[in-house]
């Protein structure tokens, strides 16, 4: 037996290791017999260089320790929980790292129940049924004023069996049931046994990125390179994230406990939610898929997917995960239109994650409310690019191109509005019209075009209408090449002498279009910025750092970028959200991965027979040692925790006695 990465010791103390946990059974043969390190080859091959040497010095180390050495040593990272940080730390990184390594292989074949049990794990697998069916909607929601793109039929998800799911349910009802089927199994996994899911994931996008960007551009229309950067590149950091940071952030964490509550520990547990359902739109069909699914599974919660009508990537989720082997009943795929998102949202999930338009948000909020659902909505934007007169004009104008036109401007954080200091106005006009002259335009095949074309018709209607007003109302439109106010390969365009009044100024454009306006001061810019309805973000770019920390701080939005652009959502520890109708709640980042759970708090008091201080009985007495304590607590001067202490003491001496004696205690 050979490996690519580990030497001969290191594979001894692989397997070594690897017996121990899995020492075989009449069923299932032990790890050292099992066949080839082939899997845990793939798994190091995608390891970092790093965490590579860490798990090969772990291996060299456990071939020349004795066998009971090794036993305490997993023993004891198994319970890392009740060690103090610093002795916790090393041993999570091993129990994350033998346990990842070990169990890659198995891994490899989801539907052994066998490997499972050796897991600790009996989820139900439940088998798809062979046959699809077409039906109807449910005819639950109210939403149907979306149109569906030709050829997307709305596929209701197969039906489970039928044991799993309600008699007379609903085609929404039924997939909810199949995914909330499978949550328990899923939640009882530890988090590193779910990381391997993403790690999987990980690799499967990587290696199948070509064909997924054929996908992407058949359903979207875009370029190659902004499928690649943006889809393929941003999903793979933000998997990488999860994967790194996920097992900290999730891991219980002990939190502070006051004085007065001396001899108790407090915690913060991250549990699932259960069943999460995301409803995604057409812009970034495969990020916005595959990075909420994601989040959601490695959190513990199950999944009900529903993806754009317009940009349904039909059967390429599904195909992903399966060969990552996320077994069916933790993803549910629905196709439809809003209607079918509607009856989604009735089928009572455990959270809905929202992006998308702002009136549709409210919709969702409105429905999900009556249910009392929790909602995080990921809405519209008319995000603020402000340039100040020290900027370094080529770079800025450079940023601005591409921050309007990245994705033909179908973003939601796009620069919809750009304010450039009155001094270099014109200067910056001139560098910002020659780049956007030079963008090439079409749907490549080879990566050699910027931008590619708008994905729906409704929205290019949208541009048009906005061109029309702002022209209509005084603007003057520079166009980089004709267009004729129909074809999706809109053109980009600056449009110059922009006003208030113009709906190009105020609603979301989402096409490839720079309006500019100069300014002459800060206070100025912060207002113009700021009266918007939207809050996404926005970038501020100036030499002086302070000035623009300054802006940054008050512009009315949930991100900012200095001297660069959208670029807050390019980093996944960043939370990404917005304010105002831009929508709340935070995807990404810690805090995003926290509103996927249910943050449970817990107080451990130790197994005494204290009777405390705030039961019963209250008497005047006692009335008098606690506002003792307390004013000594809160008070002022050196001497106050010396008072604390001792009206503390007697407080308790009291309330123990009292507790036991009844209320006629003398102390
Ligand atoms: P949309 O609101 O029309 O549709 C989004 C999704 O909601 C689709 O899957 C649609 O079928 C579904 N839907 C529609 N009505 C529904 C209802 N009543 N109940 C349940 N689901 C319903 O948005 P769109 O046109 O697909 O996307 C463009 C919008 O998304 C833009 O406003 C853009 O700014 C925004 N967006 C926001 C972010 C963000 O992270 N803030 C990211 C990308 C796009």
């Amino acid at each position: 037996m050979t490996s690519r990465y580990l030497s001969t010791s290191q594979l001894a103390g692989l397997l070594k290791v690897g017996d121990m946990m899995i020492p075989g059974d009449n069923e299932l043969a032990p790890f050292s017999e099992s066949g080839s390190v082939e899997h845990v080859d793939r798994m190091l091959e995608f390891m970092t260089d790093s965490d590579r040497q860490g798990v090969k010095l772990l291996f060299a180390m456990f071939c020349f320790m004795p066998t009971i050495l090794v036993r305490g040593i997993m023993t004891l990272a198994d319970r890392k929980q009740h060690l103090p940080g610093l002795l916790g730390a090393p041993l999570r990184m091993i129990n994350i790292g033998v346990k990842g390594v070990v169990m890659s292989l198995y891994y490899s074949d989801v539907g052994d129940a066998g490997i499972y049990d050796v897991m600790g794990w009996t989820p139900k697998v439940v088998e798809r049924p062979d046959e699809e069916v077409s039906q109807p909607g449910s005819g639950a929601g109210d939403a149907g004023a979306e149109g569906r793109a030709a050829g997307v039929s709305e596929v209701l998800p197969k039906p489970p069996p039928r044991s799993l799911v309600p008699e007379g349910a609903s085609a929404a009802e039924s997939a909810m049931a199949l995914a909330r089927a499978g949550a328990a199994a899923l939640g009882r996994l530890s988090v590193a046994e779910r990381v391997s899911y993403i790690a999987s994931l990980r690799e499967i996008v990587l290696r199948r990125r070509e064909e997924i960007i054929d996908r992407i551009q058949q359903d979207t229309g875009k370029s190659r390179s902004d499928a690649l950067m943006s889809e393929i590149y941003g999903l793979l950091e933000a998997l990488v994230w999860l994967e790194k940071e996920g097992p900290t952030l999730l891991a219980d964490r002990k939190q502070h406990t006051p004085l007065t509550m001396m001899g108790k520990t407090s915690w913060t547990w991250y549990q699932p939610l259960g069943t999460v359902l995301i409803i995604s739109p057409w812009n970034y069909p495969f990020i916005q898929a595959l990075q909420p699914i994601a989040t959601a599974l490695l959190t513990g919660n199950t999944v009900v997917y529903k993806p754009s009508e317009h940009t349904p990537l039909e059967g390429l989720i599904e195909d992903l995960l399966a060969e990552a082997q996320v077994p069916p009943s933790w993803v549910q795929i629905v196709y439809g239109t809003g209607t079918v998102g509607a009856a989604l949202i009735d089928a009572k999930p455990d959270k809905v994650f929202f992006t998308g338009s702002t009136k549709t948000g409210r919709r969702i909020a409105a429905r999900a409310a009556k249910l009392l659902v929790p909602v995080e909505l990921e809405l519209g934007g008319k995000d603020a690019m402000i340039v100040f007169e020290d900027a370094n004009i080529d770079r800025a104008a450079a940023g601005a191109a591409w921050g309007a036109l990245t994705n033909t401007g179908q973003s939601c954080t796009s620069v919809e509005r750009l304010y450039v200091q009155e001094s270099i106005y014109e200067a910056f006009k001139a560098r910002l019209l020659e780049v956007t002259e030079q963008i090439v335009q079409e749907v490549d095949e080879d990566g050699d075009a910027d931008i590619g074309a708008m994905t729906v018709d409704f929205q290019t209607k949208i541009v048009a209408k906005h061109i029309e007003d702002a022209k209509t109302k005084g603007a003057e439109v520079i166009c980089a090449r004709p267009w004729d106010g129909k074809s999706k390969l809109i053109p980009p365009m600056v449009v110059d002498r922009v006003s208030a009044d113009m709906s190009i100024a105020g609603e979301e454009t989402f096409g490839p279009v720079i309006p500019l306006v100069p300014f002459e001061s800060e206070e100025e810019v912060v207002r113009l910025a700021n009266d918007s309805e939207y809050g996404l973000t926005a970038s501020v770019w100036s030499k002086d750092l302070d000035r623009a920390r300054r802006v940054g701080r008050a512009l009315a939005t949930g991100g900012v970028s200095i001297n660069n652009v959208m670029l807050t959502e390019g980093n996944p520890a960043l939370p990404f959200g917005g304010v105002k109708n831009s929508g709340f709640g935070r995807h990404k980042g810690e805090h995003g991965l926290h509103g996927f759970c249910n943050v449970k708090s817990v107080l451990v008091d130790k197994d005494s027979d204290k009777i405390e201080a705030n039961w019963y009985p209250y008497t005047a007495k006692k009335y008098r040692l606690f506002d003792d304590m307390m004013t000594s607590l809160f008070g002022k001067g050196l001497l106050r925790l010396i008072g604390f202490a001792r009206a503390g003491l007697k407080l308790e001496s009291y309330s123990n006695k009292a507790g036991r004696e009844g209320r006629g205690t003398r102390l």
